[in-house]
């Protein structure tokens, strides 16, 4: 908890260890195995949802044009190319291309969604209320905070996600990268990229 922030909310809730120790308690005392339904769901999220297929599909956008374009047109169609799973409730894909000019950063102002079959379940300061309000009102302060000092030719355009529209952003291919094999440019982008509160 933040120092500073009112706690006396906070401290009518148990904390987080006995609350699942309630849930799973309860679950037991019915006879359903909660510990079979996290452990596949563990897995994809340690295993399968990582931030590395995101950058396989942007270094196959840097390589190759036509792949961009459909990428860009239908983001949805564009990973099933490559195998790359979304969940049927993420109706749509919409990728953002940075440009020298025009620098995209998505956040969830209700809670916490992302393309996460691409860039990985958000990290906790993508959760925080601090970063989904202050994202949109005051963005360039905000990632100049996380370390992106953008300069203030470049406009920034702030994508909220729904539970049926998710973003990721594409990132500018780092110069004297000409000519590399796809899987050493893949290598180069990092989730903070994908979600646009870092450039590479
Ligand atoms: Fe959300």
């Amino acid at each position: 908890m933040h120092e500073g922030t009112p706690e006396s909310h906070f401290r009518r809730t148990a904390s987080m260890e006995d609350r699942v120790h309630a849930v799973q308690s309860l679950l037991d005392e019915r006879g359903l195995d909660a510990s079979a339904g996290v452990a596949p769901l563990d897995h994809l999220a340690t295993e399968e949802w990582l931030p590395k297929n995101g950058a396989r599909v942007v270094a196959r956008a840097w390589a190759d044009a036509d792949y961009r374009a459909r990428l860009l047109a239908n983001g949805r169609a564009a990973i099933a190319e490559l195998g790359l799973p979304m969940p049927p409730h993420h109706r749509h894909l919409v990728v953002l291309e940075n440009t020298a000019a025009v620098h995209n950063v998505i956040c969830c102002t209700l809670c916490s969604c992302t393309a996460f079959t691409l860039i990985g379940l958000p990290p906790d300061w993508y959760k925080d209320l601090e970063y989904r309000s202050r994202v949109v009102r005051e963005s360039r302060t905000v990632l100049r905070e996380m370390g992106l000092d953008l300069p203030p030719q470049v406009e920034i355009r702030v994508w909220d996600t729904t539970a049926d529209t998710r973003y990721m952003v594409l990132p500018m291919r780092p110069a004297g990268t000409e000519g590399w094999p796809q899987d050493k440019l893949a290598a180069l982008v990092t989730r903070d990229s994908l979600i646009g509160v870092a450039r590479l």
